[in-house]
C-alpha cells in the first residue's frame, strides 16, 4: 500500500485546535474546537500511535482521497491547507511547509 510521508508536518498544532467541523472528531472537541488529546506545550498528540484514522494523512488517502487526487496533488493540497491556516492565524513563517519540497512516495 502506498504511504504518504508525514514529514511535511511542521508541528504547528493548528489542525488539532480546529476540529469543530470534523464530524469524526465530535467526541474529542473540548467545546472550543481544540481536541482533548492535544498537548499545548509540545503541540503534539497525546495519543499519536492510537489516533483515529481521520487524523492520519496516509490512511485517509488510501481510504478516501485516492480517487480524487494523485499522491503529489494530495500532499500539495494538504500542505496548502496547513499554510493557509498558519497565515490566517499569523503563525511564524518558520512553520510554513515548502510546497516544492513536499514529500510523498
Ligand atoms: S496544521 Fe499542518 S503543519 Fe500544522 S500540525 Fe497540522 S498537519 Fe502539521
Ligand atoms: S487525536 Fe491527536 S492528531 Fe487527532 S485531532 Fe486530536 S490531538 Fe490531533
Amino acid at each position: 500500500m502506498r504511504k504518504l510521508e508525514e514529514t511535511n508536518c511542521t508541528i504547528c498544532g493548528l489542525c488539532c485546535q480546529h476540529i469543530s467541523k470534523v464530524s469524526e472528531l465530535k467526541e474529542f472537541d473540548l467545546g472550543n474546537g481544540t481536541c482533548k488529546y492535544y498537548e499545548h506545550t509540545t503541540k503534539q498528540c497525546k495519543i499519536y500511535d492510537s489516533r483515529p484514522d481521520i487524523c492520519k494523512v496516509d490512511v485517509m488517502y488510501d481510504k478516501r482521497y485516492y480517487k480524487e487526487f494523485s499522491p503529489s496533488e494530495y500532499a500539495i493540497s494538504n500542505a496548502s491547507i496547513c499554510n493557509s491556516l498558519q497565515e490566517f492565524y499569523r503563525l511564524d513563517k518558520s512553520y510554513r511547509i515548502l510546497i516544492n519540497q513536499t514529500n510523498f512516495i
